[in-house]
């Protein structure tokens, strides 16, 4: 009866056809991408413009009914689905997908929430420019969500995380406050910087409406090749020399052990190998400027590749000589969480360390699983110019539908490739959030002082607790203030 009411008046305050809450039209966004945690709603709203939601807002905090954001639902770790209390709802952005301007002077472009980033990444594109936040779920994730969760990707290691690429913000506050922070400045030191604080918040702090980013030139000339080493040591070194011999170059740097490599050509369609024997490791590199020629490009990468060659450092080379080549190579890299999944039951750690601790960490991780776990593969993939890791300790389905107490080995294998993290000065979490999976390590790896100002912060602009409750911080009750 209280859900029937709440899909009642969301309906007075947006419109009856951007409200669903019949079963079927709601399950979609009801259950996560990796189909591994599921919520309840009262109803799934579709705001249109910045004031139905910030109608929405202003109603539900009012009323103590929670909100629950959602942009295309790809990430995870449980932050984009709603808990199972029911009497919440759930606010999906993507009727907000409005490109609301190009401007290729300012190198900028204006957007709603919900466009989609492939969408944005062909606009700019048409524009002569490019916006180079780069993931593999960029053709189903929204701008929002990549802001909300300070997406990282594939070109990282050169252009930044997407808080490096937004130049300011739209967000309803969670009183339903609007604060239109939608300014194109490279400079701007006018007090304090708030477009930072929502900039990987997770819908905690409120809903982001729209953003300007940041263009590029869009790049002229490509060169892409993937390399085979021995050894993960072998691996970081060259692209610690490549990261020095290309700067400004260097787009994508990205590591992949024999392991996931295989996993992704035994169950990516129409992937292809293109080694006679696939390397122990490899190393996805590219190169991308605005002036020259692909060409050219590629000839000076292979010039930088062959003393390495020569020592035995790179065991294998493969430079993409056609689109079609670069296309197939990314191929087998985008398609490694979806080939995961087909493959068994993966806990995925997405840590980071300092960049020449890689070789550290893999040694030390592959050794506690093997003493732990040994029945688990290592499986590797990350982007190592970033010193970011997915190491995901892989079980087979078998296995793992046998095991007694799943939700206690998940946390206490992850524990123990935390700790290693940890150690050497990384964290366990480098990119796709806190959401609801890791808010017991935030209480773990966080310094105590640092979870309190973010405890203070959450209770000043949310003190009803509206927005995305139990997403990312532990309860108040944990005694962080
Ligand atoms: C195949 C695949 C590859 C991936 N690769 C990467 C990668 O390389 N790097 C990376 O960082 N991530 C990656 N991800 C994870 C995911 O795509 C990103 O976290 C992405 O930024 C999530 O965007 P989304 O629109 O799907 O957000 P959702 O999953 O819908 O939401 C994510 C969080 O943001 C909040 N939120 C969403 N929209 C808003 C908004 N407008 N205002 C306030 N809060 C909001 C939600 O409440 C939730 O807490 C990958 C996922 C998949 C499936």
């Amino acid at each position: 009866m209280e859900q029937q009411k709440i899909a009642e008046t969301m309906r007075e305050l947006v419109g009856a056809a951007n409200v669903v809450n019949a079963a079927a039209d709601m399950s979609p966004h009801l259950i996560d991408w990796r189909k591994r945690h599921t919520g309840t709603a009262a109803c799934v709203v579709f705001p249109r413009n910045v004031e139905q939601v910030s109608r929405v807002l202003a109603h539900c905090n009012a009323n103590g009914i929670k909100v629950f954001p959602q942009g295309g639902n790809t990430s995870v770790c449980g932050g984009s689905v709603p808990d199972a209390s029911g009497n919440s709802i759930l606010l999906n952005l993507g009727k907000m997908n409005r490109i609301l301007e190009i401007n290729a002077n300012d190198n900028s472009m204006t957007v709603e929430a919900g466009c989609i980033l492939a969408d944005l990444q062909e606009a700019a594109l048409e524009a002569d420019r490019m916006f180079p936040l780069t993931l593999g779920a960029e053709g189903s994730c929204q701008i929002g969500g990549n802001i909300a969760t300070n997406a990282g990707g594939t070109n990282v290691v050169r252009f930044g995380n997407t808080r490096d690429l937004v130049l300011g913000l739209q967000v309803v506050l969670p009183d339903g406050k609007v604060w239109n922070g939608l300014r194109t400045l490279r400079k701007n030191n006018s007090g304090y910087d708030l477009k930072n604080l929502f900039v990987g918040s997770e819908g905690t702090l409120g809903v982001v409406t729209a953003a300007s980013l940041k263009l590029f030139p869009k790049p002229r000339a490509v060169a892409t090749a993937l390399l085979g080493f021995d050894t993960v040591d072998a691996a970081v070194q060259a692209g610690i020399a490549l990261q020095s011999a290309f700067p400004g170059e260097l787009v994508g740097l990205e590591l992949i052990s024999q392991s996931e490599f295989e996993i992704s050509l035994r169950h990516a369609a129409k992937a292809r190998n293109p080694f006679q024997h696939t390397p122990l490791w490899m190393v996805l590199v590219e190169l991308a400027a605005s002036t020259g020629t692909s060409e050219a490009l590629a000839d000076r990468l292979t010039e930088a590749l062959e003393a390495p060659s020569e020592t035995g450092a790179i065991v294998d080379a493969v430079i993409a000589s056609s689109e079609q080549q670069r296309g197939d190579l990314w191929h087998i890299r985008h398609s490694v969480t979806e080939a995961n999944g087909r493959e068994g039951m993966g806990l995925t750690h997405d840590i980071a360390v300092p960049t020449y601790r890689i070789p550290d960490f893999v040694a030390q991780a592959g050794a506690a699983l093997a003493e732990h776990y040994p029945m688990a593969v290592p499986v590797i993939v990350g982007h190592m110019g970033d010193g970011n890791l997915h190491y995901i300790a892989m079980f087979t389905h078998e296995f793992w539908a046998q095991v007694p107490d799943k939700m206690r080995m998940q946390r206490d294998v992850s524990h123990l490739l935390y700790d290693i993290a940890a150690a050497m000065g990384g964290t366990f979490s480098a990119e796709h959030g806190i959401g609801s999976l890791h808010v017991e390590e935030m209480s773990r790896y966080k310094d105590a002082q640092e979870l309190a100002m973010m405890r203070q912060i959450k209770d000043l602009l949310d003190p009803n607790d509206t927005m995305n409750p139990g997403r990312v911080l532990p309860p108040a009750s944990d005694g962080l203030r």
